[in-house]
C-alpha cells in the first residue's frame, strides 16, 4: 500500500476490501507523514528565527529516523520495525528536548503528542503500556524542576499530570473501541464468506442427487473447453437418458425412481472422481458429463464403466426388453483440438448420438 501525497495528508485511501490492517497501515503512514512535515517546518524556525541549534539538530534527528520509518513501511512492508522506530525515536527527541529546554516557551506541550502516536502505531494495548511508561518519565523529569523551572509549581505540575492521564484515557477508549469493532466485523465477514460459499454450493447442486446442475453445467462447459484447448487434451462430452424411464415410474413408483437416479449419480460420481471431471444431472433424468484426458483408450473404458456399472447393480425393470434391468443410452462426442466447436454445438452433437442409440434399440453407446 502506497498512499499518495493527498491521500497521506487526509488519511483517506481507497481500499479494495475492507481490512483493519490496510487502515493500520494508512494511518502510521499518515503519521510518520505529517510527522516528517512538521519537523520540517520547526527546523527552517530554528535555524533561521529562533536560532535554536540543538533543538534544530533534534528535529534533524526525528526527520532522519521517521523518514527512515516511512522508507521501511513503504517499501519494505516491515511495519512493526517502523512503527517501533517511529515511537523510540519519539520518545527519545522529546525527553531530550525536556532535558534541553526545561519545559519553557511551552515545549512541553509536544509531550501530549506522544500518546496518541504510540497508541495508534502499536495499537491499543501495547501503546498503553508504552505510553504509561513515558508519561512516568515525563512525570520524574518535570517532578524534579518544581519551583526549580520558570513558571513551574506543584500547582502546574499537576494540571499537567492530569492532561497526561486524561489523554491516555481518552485516546485509548477510542483506540480499544475500534479495534473491538474490528474484531467484530472480521468475524462477520467470515461468517459472510463461509455463507456466500454455501450458497454458491446450493446454487450448483442438484437437490436429488448432488450432482452439479443445469446452471453450473452451462458455466462449466465453456470453460473446460477452453482449457481443453490450452491443454491440448481432449475433451469428451457424453449425455446420459435412462431407458423406459417414464414407464419404470409407472411400475415401481415416482419414490423408487427418485432412487434409481441416485444410482446413476452415485455411478456417475464413482467412474469421473478427478478434480476437474464434471457430471450434472440436466434434466429429470437426463445426465451429461465432461471428461478431460489426452488419451482417447481412457475416453472408452470410462464410458464402457459406466453401462457396466450399471448392470452390476442389476435394479429390476420389468418393462425393459433389456433383461429386465434398469439400462441407459448414451451419446458421446469426443472434441479434438483442431475442432473450434462451441459448447453448444458439441451439446447437440452428443444428443444426437443419443437419440441414434434410442433408435437403435436402447441399452448402447453411440460416438458422434
Ligand atoms: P426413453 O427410453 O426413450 O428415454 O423412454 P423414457 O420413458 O425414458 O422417456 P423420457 O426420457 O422422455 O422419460 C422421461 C421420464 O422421466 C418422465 C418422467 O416420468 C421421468 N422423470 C423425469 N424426472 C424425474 C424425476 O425427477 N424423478 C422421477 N422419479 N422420474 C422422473
Ligand atoms: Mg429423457
Ligand atoms: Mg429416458
Amino acid at each position: 500500500m502506497k498512499p499518495n501525497f493527498k491521500e497521506l495528508l487526509f488519511a483517506s485511501f481507497e481500499f479494495d476490501e475492507y481490512n483493519p490492517l490496510q487502515t493500520k497501515l494508512l494511518i502510521l503512514n499518515a503519521m510518520f507523514f505529517i510527522t516528517i512535515i512538521i519537523n520540517l517546518l520547526f527546523m527552517i524556525i530554528n535555524l533561521f528565527i529562533t536560532q535554536s541549534y540543538s533543538i534544530f539538530f533534534i528535529n534533524f534527528f526525528m526527520l532522519a529516523f521517521i523518514g527512515y520509518a516511512l522508507y521501511l513501511l513503504r517499501e519494505k512492508n516491515q511495519y512493526l520495525l517502523a512503527s517501533y522506530i517511529g515511537n523510540a525515536t519519539l520518545v527519545i527527541a522529546f525527553i531530550t528536548i525536556l532535558l534541553l529546554k526545561h519545559g519553557e516557551k511551552y515545549s512541553l506541550i509536544w509531550t501530549y503528542f506522544f500518546v496518541p502516536f504510540a497508541i495508534i502505531t502499536l495499537g491499543a494495548k501495547k501503546g498503553l503500556i508504552v505510553s504509561f511508561a513515558f508519561i512516568m518519565v515525563i512525570l520524574s523529569i518535570t517532578y524534579t524542576g518544581i519551583d526549580v523551572w520558570e513558571n513551574w509549581d506543584l500547582e502546574t505540575y499537576f494540571r499537567f499530570s492530569l492532561a497526561q492521564f486524561i489523554m491516555l484515557y481518552v485516546i485509548y477508549a477510542i483506540q480499544n473501541s475500534n479495534e473491538s469493532a474490528d474484531s467484530k466485523i472480521e468475524k462477520l465477514r467470515q461468517k459472510e464468506k463461509l455463507q456466500l460459499k454455501l450458497l454458491k454450493k446450493l446454487s450448483i447442486t442438484d437437490t436429488l442427487t448432488s450432482l452439479y446442475n443445469r446452471r453450473f453445467f452451462e458455466e462449466v462447459f465453456p470453460r473446460q473447453i477452453e482449457r481443453a484447448s490450452s491443454n491440448k487434451e481432449l475433451l469428451t462430452f457424453f449425455t446420459l437418458d435412462l431407458d423406459y424411464f417414464k414407464q419404470y415410474n409407472d411400475t415401481y413408483g415416482h419414490q423408487k425412481g427418485d432412487w434409481a437416479l441416485q444410482q446413476i449419480a452415485e455411478i456417475l460420481k464413482e467412474v469421473f472422481n478427478k478434480s476437474d471431471d464434471y457430471t450434472f444431472r440436466i434434466g429429470g433424468e437426463e445426465f451429461a458429463g465432461i471428461y478431460l484426458d489426452g488419451d482417447e483408450a481412457n475416453v472408452h473404458l470410462l464410458i464402457n464403466e459406466i453401462v457396466e456399472k450399471l448392470k452390476g447393480r442389476a435394479i429390476e425393470h420389468k418393462g425393459n426388453p433389456a433383461e429386465g434391468i434398469l439400462t441407459c443410452s448414451i451419446g458421446v462426442y469426443i472434441k479434438v483440438n483442431e475442432d473450434d466447436l462451441s459448447h453448444q454445438e458439441i451439446y447437440r452433437l452428443a444428443d444426437e448420438a443419443l437419440y441414434k442409440a434410442k433408435k437403435k434399440g436402447r441399452n448402447q453407446i453411440i460416438y458422434a
